[in-house]
């Protein structure tokens, strides 16, 4: 992603930055079908001038800049991630807030991402995209990049949030749910930040994160992307076709997707191959499979193995999240034991129950 500036109803210094990195709100039909498509100004200008005066009037002001490459964010990687928090990073004193237009695909992946790169953020970052591209009749598009604008105006929202169908979600708490429901994604471990109100925003400022300290970015490096591994249990799965994956040097830490409230089979092979990869300094974390609660790994005697190998518990972060993170900080360089306390503690509220 390389940087390219256009600008359109206003640069002035307090607008919104919206950056366009592709999806399917910025897409065009093609031979193949849905295709990301550039020059998204002049379609980004005028569905917003088609809003109704009163919603028109209440718009803050905003740039725009556009990928030369936006991409269909199935293929996105923490390479784009990483380039993305860049661009906020170098842009952040210019703007009062940020806007990501991005597929939805991969959102809530680089909605953690940005959380985990842009800590201790004292503006609004957020992230939307569409089930339907801009410009399509009874779309969700223009409704959506309305209420990214309204969040990201709002001064006392100072974390990366995810909006879409009208809620405010805490980005790293938000996972896609719906493959075409204008609802698009959910967050299940911890409650809308905000919402949309006649297409006025109402933010539930009690619920959102409040960060100690100036802003600390601590950017992906993506040349030397961590490599991390996803890997979901599943009944019959082969320990040795896991030994192999994970006997690579390359493989720096694995997030385990384990049975309900943190469980896995009394397989001692698996365990054992699990075992040794813990032994050789790999990191492993557990999340669950169930996308509500979190997990106690220990609650039944097969799940006691998670502890004894020195599984982390990720305990209600999405899977989404617990990856991110976990790439993250390998990617800081940090010691073994200061990585293991970092992944345990709450960064950017990414974890641990909500308590009203
Ligand atoms: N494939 C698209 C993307 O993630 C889906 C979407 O944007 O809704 O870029």
């Amino acid at each position: 992603m390389t940087s390219e500036t256009t600008t359109s109803r206003s640069s002035l210094p307090g607008s919104i930055l919206i950056i366009y990195a592709g999806g399917t709100i910025g897409m065009q039909e093609s031979p193949r079908g849905l295709a990301p498509a550039t020059s998204f100004g002049p379609r980004l200008e005028a569905a917003l001038s088609a809003l109704p005066p009163d919603r028109l009037a209440r718009l803050p002001a905003y740039s725009l800049w556009e990928s030369p490459r936006p991409i269909d964010s199935s293929s996105a990687t923490p390479g784009d991630w990483s380039a993305l928090a860049g661009l906020i990073a170098e842009r952040y004193d210019d703007h009062a807030g940020f806007v990501v237009l991005h597929g939805t695909d991969t959102l809530a992946w680089c909605a953690s991402s940005l959380a985990f790169q842009l800590q201790g953020l004292t503006k609004p970052v957020v992230v939307t995209g569409a089930q339907k591209p801009l410009g399509i009749m009874g779309g969700d598009a223009l409704d959506n990049l309305e209420a990214a604008l309204a969040f990201a105006a709002q001064p006392m929202l100072r974390e990366v949030g995810l909006s879409f169908g009208g809620r405010l979600m805490r980005g790293c708490r938000a996972r896609k749910w719906y493959t075409h429901d204008a609802a698009g994604f959910e967050s299940p471990n911890w409650p809308l930040l905000g919402e949309m109100v006649d297409h006025v925003p109402v933010l539930y400022s009690a619920r959102g994160w409040v960060s100690q300290g100036a802003p600390r970015f601590e950017l992906l490096q993506p040349h030397r992307p961590a490599a991390v591994l996803r890997l979901a249990l599943w009944p019959g799965m082969r320990a040795d076709l896991i030994e192999r994956w994970l006997d690579d040097d390359d493989v720096r830490g694995l997030v385990l997707e384990c049975w309900g409230s943190g469980n896995l089979p009394e397989d001692e092979a698996l365990i054992g191959v699990l075992a040794g990869a813990a032994a050789a300094g790999k990191i492993l974390v557990a999340v669950s499979q169930c996308p509500v609660g979190g997990i106690e790994p220990g609650t039944y005697a097969n799940g006691q193995a998670l502890n004894e190998i020195g599984v982390l518990s990720a305990d209600d972060m999405t899977v989404e999240a617990a990856c991110c993170k976990l790439t993250h900080l390998i990617s800081q360089g940090l010691s073994h034991d200061e990585l293991r306390r970092r992944f345990l503690m709450s960064l950017v509220g990414e974890r641990g129950a909500f308590t009203p």
